[in-house]
């Protein structure tokens, strides 16, 4: 078998017609394994991403620049409902994980308890095969602890302050390859050692002869007689603005993983609506985080974007994470604006920057929008937002007991600066609610559930979409709720224990 091509817009300008055993809607981390497997199966597989490839080389740190052009509505895509936030994801080849901090952790199992007792996921997620996907995955991505070499001092920071808040962290295992430090994850990686899927997962399936077609966006699954025929879209130039011509694959198998909000999208455009259910539910994890203001320098920019981490002993599904970005997003936690945010840049050496996931109750939805754009709509119950505040208040106590001058959070309504222990408890007000914070809902899930139960998820326990032949799920659209830990991990185990089923593979 000779050895496949990635075609780029030049290739793919004025359109094309193809034939697959396969084809594979979305290059993020469920639709690049599910590629790969397929692929080494012997199938011919195209793999179809509406994003340019982005090579390191090509990579600039200017974040504004970067968001622009490579991530979905220029990194702030908006998520209604109870409180209007941004959600980020990307548009290249490798999806997110080209953009991402590169965290990868097992979904624990408390929550595959509660995926098995509400959804029937046990055969999926309590199945040896589960670990032994995540093993592949975490040897694919060459996931490891992030080097102590490379914390910089704002991670350490955030070790202290964890410590003094009683919490005991950990390097956070990422999937790098000797990273260099450079706190530059959020446009990329420069030094070409993240290992994003197109890095891990790219060489072998184009070895394995499949086609990568890059900015080609599918607007439909092709359905005949019930049953999935292939798929049809457009070509757009590298930006995503311009239409240069259409395509069309034909394949006796579809797999979507086209990410949360277009999966769902794409699925219903088709008329493929899983008994009512595709994109009738989604969760996010809730997020908050701040600023802590040393009187040392820190110089924030040094140090693996989020190197040390930990899980709050007190409240389950809450994690802390150190974090840094470029100062042009950072800023925006400063609270001010012109002479006010221009004396505080003064501080950037200074600072310390941490972030909280929470696996919150939420409940959602991603409805149709105009030109065919996605609309998120999330519902966040107050008292999920008061679990958050008590996750806030220890990390921020921790940061004021190691010597803080301040720190500034991303919430509303408490001082722009929190400078002690009584300050804090003003977070504990009942009187806050989801408006009064301001979150970025990068981790998405669960707008095509698998579930055991067709009344409550429109795919099955195989990953296939209900109601018509030929349609697998295999990105984060499949959890059933949130995954409590950063996601990438756990989807890209689902997406090999389903397409090794749909392949044929042992598991
Ligand atoms: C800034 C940031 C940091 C994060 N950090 C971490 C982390 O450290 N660890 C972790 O586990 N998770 C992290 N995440 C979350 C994680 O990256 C995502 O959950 C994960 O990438 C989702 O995978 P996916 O396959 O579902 O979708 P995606 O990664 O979003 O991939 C979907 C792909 O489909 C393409 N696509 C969309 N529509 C179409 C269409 N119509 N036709 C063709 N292609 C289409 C998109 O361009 C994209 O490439 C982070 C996310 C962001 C944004
Ligand atoms: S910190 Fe820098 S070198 Fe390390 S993975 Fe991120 S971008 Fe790459």
């Amino acid at each position: 078998m000779s050895a496949g091509t990635v075609h780029h817009i030049e290739d793919v300008r004025r359109g094309y017609t193809m034939e697959a055993d396969a084809v594979v809607v979305g290059s993020g981390p469920g639709g690049f394994v599910a590629a790969d497997n397929l692929a080494a199966a012997g199938m011919k597989v195209v793999l179809l991403e509406a994003g340019p490839e982005v090579k390191p080389e090509a990579m600039t740190r200017e974040a504004p620049r970067f968001l622009a052009k490579h991530y979905w509505e220029g990194g702030m895509r908006l998520v209604g409902g109870s409180a209007p936030n941004p959600a980020m994801s990307g548009r290249c080849l490798g999806g997110s994980t080209v953009v991402n901090s590169a965290i990868m952790l097992p979904l624990p199992h408390w929550v595959r308890d509660e995926w098995t007792r509400d959804d029937h996921l046990g055969s999926v997620v309590r199945d040896a095969s589960f670990d032994r996907a995540f093993a592949r995955v975490f040897e694919r991505t060459k996931t490891q602890p992030t080097p102590m070499t490379v914390m910089g001092r704002r991670n350490l920071l955030m070790k202290e302050a964890l410590e003094a808040a009683g919490i005991e962290g950990k390097p956070l295992p990422r999937a790098v390859d000797q990273c260099e430090g450079c706190a530059d994850c959020i446009t990329g990686c420069h030094e070409g050692r993240k290992q994003s899927v197109d890095r891990a997962y790219m060489p072998a399936f184009l070895a394995h002869g499949g086609e990568v077609m890059t900015c080609s966006v599918v607007d439909e699954v092709l359905v005949e007689g019930g049953r999935a025929v292939g798929v049809r879209g457009k070509v757009v130039d590298i930006d995503g603005w311009r239409t240069t011509g259409h395509f069309t694959v034909r394949a006796p198998r579809v797999i979507m993983a086209a990410g949360v909000a277009h999966t769902p999208i794409i699925l219903k455009q088709s008329g493929i609506t899983g008994g009512g259910l595709v994109g009738e539910s989604l969760y996010v994890h809730l997020t908050g985080g701040g600023v802590a203001v040393m009187d040392e320098i820190v110089d924030p920019w040094h140090g693996a974007t989020q190197g040390w981490g930990a899980f709050s002993p007190e409240i389950r599904g809450l994690k802390y994470e150190a974090l840094w970005a470029a100062p042009s997003l950072i800023a925006v936690n400063w609270g001010a604006m012109g002479a006010p945010w221009l004396r505080g840049l003064d501080e950037v050496r200074h600072a310390a920057v941490f972030a909280m996931v929470y696996k919150g109750r939420v409940s959602g939805r991603v409805r149709r929008w105009f030109y065919g754009q996605p609309r998120l709509e999330i519902r966040i119950p107050k008292d999920e937002i008061r679990v958050l505040m008590r996750g806030l208040k220890t990390l921020v106590d921790g940061f004021l007991r190691i010597g803080a001058r301040g720190v500034q959070t991303t919430v509303f309504g408490v001082p722009e600066r929190i400078k002690n222990e009584r300050e804090s408890e003003l977070l504990l007000s009942k009187r806050i609610g989801p408006r009064d914070c301001h979150m970025t809902f990068n981790h998405m899930f669960g707008s095509c559930r698998m579930s055991g139960d067709p009344r409550r998820g429109p795919v099955d326990l195989e990953g296939r979409v209900r109601g018509v032949e030929g349609v697998w799920v295999t990105d984060a659209s499949l959890f059933p709720g949130p995954s409590a830990v950063n996601p990438q991990a756990t989807i890209m185990a689902l997406s090999d224990v389903v397409s090794r089923r749909i392949a044929g593979l042992a598991a």
